[in-house]
């Protein structure tokens, strides 16, 4: 891994058209050309506004609980017996999980671009949650499209956004999850786009949300560094963390990718194994294609026709991963595993009981490679792996399957 570890600088950031290399760009119907085009504007117009980043620190600090802490995992790390095991805790954030540091991030932008309604989709519901959030904080009407599918399975997260003054819209069309409620979202999106902001919940989809996703994420990769000097006064030999749409893993990674010494594991789900249909790990299965706007790696058969996906965790069940992580996979400058679904439910119950800490199943895939990876690592070597969501929501579905 560390072999190659050799980066050209230019390469992490995406050329105007949004492309990673042959990955990313903006594929989409002609209609969306227009509302894309002035959100990038207007998203760079924000990015050198220092009010703009100023009002956001405020936001992040005040309402959502930032800085998270870097926590020392001790008793985890003695357990293993290698590499010293350091946490980044955005399990701490306001609701629960890293997805509200990019809601805030959006929701922000919205209201300078004049919009005064938001639509966003979400497949467990932790997104939904995270963007009626801020909807309701700054008194704006919010849209959330969920497959119908998915409405039933995560049912106390839609009472949760209804609390939270959200309309919750259930999407009954093909598979009714995930990815027919991102095409739902995008139909209204071109349809009301004048007053309408939507609110791409992880660094997917066309130019310039993968960009801008994982640039109101790096804030989880900015702290960490920070912190692990402050701490080691030195750079940890490993990150790790999970990847669905890849917005967490990318958040993390994004500040120390011109650390060639920094190694980086993603960890996609392996459901239950790498068999079609039963898995959502894209580099182990996927080829290259376009879905939903961008060019990556993508879980489809020999005709082109997506795949179902499968893994004990929501967040994780997508069928498409990010283009910058494509582009880091190619360029060998991240490593992507898998854990399968009980590697992530040992991971979560061991986390549980060792440091009192209950993890995302999202989460305890990326705390699964820490168990698999800190053994064969010496004292003298320090992890951070990113704790990207807490496991209050999986509670019962854990019970459903773990007898305890
Ligand atoms: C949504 C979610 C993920 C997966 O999304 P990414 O964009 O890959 O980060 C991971 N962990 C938690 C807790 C989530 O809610």
């Amino acid at each position: 891994m560390s072999q190659s570890a050799t980066m050209p600088q230019d390469t992490t950031q995406p050329d105007s058209n949004g492309h990673f290399g042959p990955y990313g760009g903006r594929y989409v119907p002609e209609t969306l050309m227009h509302p894309l085009k002035e959100l990038e504007e207007e998203y760079f117009r924000s990015q050198s506004d220092p009010d703009f980043q100023t009002e956001l620190d405020y936001y992040l600090r005040e309402f959502c609980g930032r800085p998270t802490p870097l926590y020392h995992a001790e008793r985890l790390s003695k357990e293993l017996g290698g590499a010293k095991i350091y946490l980044k805790r955005e399990d701490l954030l306001h609701t629960g999980a890293h997805k509200i540091n990019n809601s805030m991030g959006q929701i922000l932008l919205a209201k300078r671009m004049g919009k005064k309604r938001i639509i966003a989709e979400t497949g467990a519901g932790q997104h939904g949650v995270a963007t009626a959030t801020v909807a309701a904080m700054f008194g704006m009407e919010c849209v959330i499209y969920m497959g119908a599918h998915d409405c039933e399975r995560q049912a106390l997260n839609v009472y949760r956004m209804k609390m939270l003054g959200a309309k919750v819209h259930p999407v009954t069309a093909g598979q009714q999850t995930l990815k027919e409620a991102v095409n739902e979202a995008m139909r209204d999106w071109v349809t009301n786009v004048r007053d309408t902001h939507y609110i791409l919940g992880t660094a997917y989809g066309a130019h310039p949300y993968p960009l801008m996703v994982r640039n109101f994420q790096r804030v989880i990769g900015d702290e960490a560094r920070r912190q692990i000097l402050e701490k080691e006064d030195r750079l940890p030999t490993l990150l790790i963390a999970c990847v669905g749409g890849g917005s967490n893993a990318i958040g993390l990674f994004f500040p120390f990718l011109e650390d060639n010494d920094v190694q980086m594991l993603g960890v996609e789900a392996g459901g239950e194994g790498i068999k079609p249909e039963r898995h959502a790990a894209r580099f182990q299965g996927g080829s290259l294609g376009v879905l939903q706007g961008t060019r990556s790696y993508i879980l489809q058969d020999d005709n082109g026709q997506i795949q179902l996906t499968h893994s004990v965790s929501a967040g994780l069940d997508y069928a498409a991963v990010g283009p910058e992580h494509a582009w880091l996979k190619d360029n060998n400058r991240a490593e992507y595993s898998y854990a399968k679904d009980d590697q992530a439910l040992d991971a979560c119950l061991k986390l549980s009981r060792l440091e009192g800490i209950i993890p995302a199943l999202e989460s305890s895939h990326a705390i699964a490679a820490v168990i698999e990876r800190a053994p064969k690592m010496s004292c003298d070597e320090i992890i951070i792996a990113n704790l990207s969501g807490r496991g209050d929501k999986d509670v019962q579905q854990i019970a459903d399957k773990v007898h305890l």
